[in-house]
């Protein structure tokens, strides 16, 4: 997936029987389901079935594993319910735009762009869970899990921890989060929202959190300055250029980390008024930094402590 992982497991008082006792043979087992997914989902991947399918000319039905699927039908149903800003049939647009696997900054032409409009959308792409398959309808079509993957696998990880008796852990993956239970003195899990680097001295936000994932896209990781302007990894799939408005970040706390890391994107791709409005809409819990001139304003509906710089909260 292009990016690190950690987890933290409390193994003191575990509730039940753990299997897997020793740490080492735990990382292999966790390594062994990161290797499977990355094998279904990576684009970084030649020979994984995401690449083949988006090799895949023809536009019949194309067997894949039952995850990958999942995933896909899942991302479906979210381009649906964000109408279209989730979409992951953006990647020739991440490609053109240099945020591929491959990274060449170069801007594309009006033409390039129009004509690939043509081809993609989340329209042209099916998801069969039984038996599993995908299906496009314009041989061009290809698909990006970036932003939905790193959720899904959270979320994997987490359930297998929980089935081997760890019900008190934390998993990440490149950023996007699942806590369970409690942390080793007991107490509910503590994350901090990055800050963007402008932004630093402000106070850092902190969530508590137990039994949820929490996902953040921002602009301020993968981006490039071209002429002076911003261009950042996320596409806007009306337009298929990069999103230019003042959101710099969206953190999601959603049960499922695979939906939270989906919306974060689609709430990028609608910027601030929208996003806002949709999250209320939508019950979602979420926090948003927005780009205020020089500085940085932010808007929540979480529970959120500020840690002043070098204070103690
Ligand atoms: P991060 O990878 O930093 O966690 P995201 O979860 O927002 O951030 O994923 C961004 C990636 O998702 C981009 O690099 C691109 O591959 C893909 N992407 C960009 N725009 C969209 C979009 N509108 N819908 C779905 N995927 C997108
Ligand atoms: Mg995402």
């Amino acid at each position: 997936m292009g990016t690190t992982y950690h987890i933290t497991v409390v193994t003191k008082d575990a509730p039940t029987p753990v299997n897997v006792s020793d740490a080492k043979e735990l990382k292999r087992r966790i390594e062994t389901l990161l290797e499977s997914i990355n094998q279904q989902m990576s684009t970084y991947l030649q020979d994984s079935e995401i690449s083949q399918f988006n090799r895949y000319q023809k536009t019949d039905w194309f067997k894949v594993s039952h995850d990958f699927a999942f995933v896909v039908d899942n991302a479906q149903q979210l381009s649906q319910r964000t109408q279209g800003a989730f979409d992951i049939s953006v990647l020739p647009f991440v490609e053109l735009w240099g945020f591929g696997s491959k990274t060449q900054y170069t801007l594309p032409s009006d033409k390039q762009i129009t004509a690939l409009l043509a081809e993609t959308g989340y329209d042209k792409l099916h998801a069969r869970l039984q038996p599993p398959a995908l299906k496009k309808d314009s041989a061009g079509l290809k698909i990006d899990l970036s932003a939905i993957a790193k959720g899904f696998a959270v979320d994997k990880l987490s359930a297998y921890l929980e089935k081997q008796g760890y019900l008190n852990h934390l998993v990440e993956i490149g950023g996007e989060i699942k806590a369970k239970g409690k942390n080793a003195r007991g107490e509910a899990w503590k994350i901090a929202i990055e800050q963007p680097q402008q932004a630093r001295a402000a106070a850092s936000r902190i969530l508590r959190i137990s039994d949820t994932g929490v996902a953040t896209s921002g602009d301020y990781r993968n981006y490039y300055i071209k002429d002076g302007v911003r261009f950042s990894h996320t596409i806007n799939p009306q337009t298929g250029r990069p999103v230019t408005h003042k959101l710099a970040s969206v953190t999601v706390v959603h049960k499922s980390c695979m939906i939270a890391d989906a919306y974060a994107t689609a709430i990028m791709v609608m910027g601030e008024i929208k996003g806002k409005r949709f999250i209320l809409q939508n019950s979602l819990k979420a926090n948003m930094i927005i780009r205020d001139a020089d500085s940085f304003k932010s808007w929540s509906n979480l529970l959120v402590k500020y840690i002043k710089k070098g204070g103690d909260g």
